[in-house]
């Protein structure tokens, strides 16, 4: 991924974001609160440094509890509706972002697929990726 133009941003346009390091990690998550933010059977996101992300127009979040009894913020425009980057309090230097907000995401490289256990019968997501199921 060219560091340089890593961007992104909501359908509206209200919300934009840059990154100044690629990803460190992306993955589908197949977890239902997922499920629901998306309208869809699995997020696809990835993982980046807050410090490396320059995020310029107002996120809204979602605050909810996390299976770890972490908080889990979905963020999201609330112009628009699209879902953006999610914060979790158990990791308060990562940003999680929604790969599909990326300007290119044909960059998006999933290495694994998250919470497959609550994976609904007609979601397919490519199966020689390593499934994590997070207690
Ligand atoms: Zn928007
Ligand atoms: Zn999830």
């Amino acid at each position: 991924m060219a560091e340089s133009q890593i961007s992104g941003g909501c359908a509206c346009g209200a919300i934009r974001y840059a990154l100044s390091e690629p990803p460190q990690f992306a993955f589908h998550c197949q977890c239902r609160p997922c499920q629901r933010a998306t309208g869809s059977g699995h997020a696809s996101a990835f993982v980046v440094a807050k410090d490396a992300a320059t995020v310029t127009g107002d996120v809204t979040f979602f605050d909810r509890p996390s299976d770890a009894g972490n908080t889990v913020s979905q963020g999201f425009c609330a112009a628009c509706g699209s879902p953006l980057m999610n914060k979790n309090s158990g990791h308060p230097d990562s940003l999680y972002i929604h790969a599909a907000t990326l300007d290119d995401p044909r960059f998006f490289n999933p290495g694994a697929v998250l919470f497959n256990s609550a994976a609904q019968p007609w979601d397919f997501v490519d199966p020689a990726l390593e499934k994590w199921n997070p207690s």
